[in-house]
């Protein structure tokens, strides 16, 4: 029995995908797979893959698969499940599956069906690279077009092997269609001179913190903040902001929608920022649109301190890696002018501060207002 045919499959780290070679190097012997980091991944693998072809009606697989990536150590793998397809094919008889070379994603389940994978639009990057056609679940069909017109799909391992049955992508799987946001800057009432503020920091994102007390429209405004941005997403930024959403297996409702993320203040540094092992966070998934921290006199310093060289380069470095995740948003932010949110209000509410917490939480807004192009105040409506 041959052993030199090989198959192609892709792995990512960060936003980038790493093609991976993917060839049965023993053709006797128990069902192996060497080059997975961790056995326990290795095995959960196996136990998907043998079971699939087992219901695909295949003979019991055996022999050894090797993975092997040349441009990413094993030990940052992050995607693993993509690799259950080209093993699938590589553990069966070679005769098999026709198609000569092709990059091949999904997740196999038990049944042999093919599973949507993160970071698909990253794989399809890496056959446009290659010049491959793509092969992948009708879920990552829309993501992979939008890298390459070469995409075929298939629904599962019995499927694949039955030459003919893929599925024209083209027609059946087009992109969601353009997102238009409904939502206004003017359904909020009063503060106009925090909506001309945000108007005017639109232009060139300059980064806004909103003060003012409770109910005077701070989350409201940065809710409405996206429809300020341009309607028209450029063809870069539309690919960075899918790629990031692709690899972080998140839903892109349309061509033209921009994010808006809003993370809680008790976001640690890795969930505000990402980096870590490739993972991606809240700043990554900012990208192209609204990063919006409400409360930020809440947020520890940490995560703060880790986020202002994020937005002044605009990206998040990765170890060992010479692909940033791109980090270019629109930091808009707000704050209670004291700790207990009514001082200047007290039409409204009586300032019930100690001289002391009212001094120590200035200081704490001082720190932060440095790090904004504009600082304005929201006011409460009284009609
Ligand atoms: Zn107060």
């Amino acid at each position: 029995m041959p052993t030199d045919r090989i198959f192609y499959g892709t792995v990512s780290y960060g936003i980038a995908g790493h093609l991976v070679t993917v060839r049965r190097v023993h053709s006797t012997g128990s069902f192996r797979i060497e080059g997975f980091q961790h056995d326990r991944r290795q095995h959960a693998t196996r136990v998907r893959v043998r079971s699939a072809i087992l219901r695909a009606g295949r003979p019991e697989p055996r022999g050894t698969i090797l993975l092997t990536c040349p441009t990413l150590p094993a030990e940052r793998w992050s995607s693993a499940t993509s690799l259950d397809l080209p093993i699938a094919l590589a553990a069966l008889d070679h005769d098999e599956f026709r198609v000569e070379k092709a990059i091949c994603i999904g997740e196999l389940d038990f049944s042999g069906e093919l599973r949507a994978v993160r970071a698909a639009l990253p794989f399809a990057q890496v056959a446009l690279r290659e010049q491959l056609p793509i092969i992948c679940p009708p879920g990552n069909a829309s993501e992979c077009l939008l890298a390459t017109q070469h995409v075929w799909v298939s629904r599962s391992l019995t499927d694949l092997l039955t030459v003919g049955s893929w599925a024209p992508p083209l027609e059946a799987y087009p992109e969601p269609g353009v997102h238009v946001e409904d939502l206004s800057l003017d359904e909020v009432r009063g503060s106009e001179a925090a909506k001309t503020a945000l108007r005017k920091a639109a232009h060139g994102r300059k980064s806004i913190l909103l003060l003012g007390p409770p109910g005077s429209g701070k989350t409201m405004l940065a809710r409405r903040a996206t429809t300020l941005l341009p309607r028209t997403v450029t063809q870069t930024e539309r690919l960075a902001i899918a790629t990031v959403y692709s690899t972080a297996g998140l839903h892109k409702p349309g061509p033209a929608w921009r994010p808006f993320r809003a993370p809680h203040h008790t976001a640690s540094s890795a969930a505000l920022i990402g980096g870590l092992r490739g993972h991606l966070g809240e700043a990554s998934l900012a990208h192209g649109g609204v990063l919006f921290l409400d409360e930020i006199t809440e947020f520890a310093r940490a995560p703060l301190e880790s986020l202002w060289p994020v937005q002044r380069d605009h990206c998040v470095p990765i170890l060992h890696s010479d692909d940033p995740l791109p980090a270019d948003f629109w930091l808009i932010a707000a704050a209670d002018p004291c700790s207990c949110g009514w001082r200047g209000a007290e039409d409204i509410q009586r300032c019930r501060c100690s001289s002391n917490a009212s001094a120590s939480y200035q200081r704490r807004l001082d720190e932060i207002k440095k790090h904004f192009d504009v600082v304005v105040e929201t006011e409460s409506y009284r009609p």
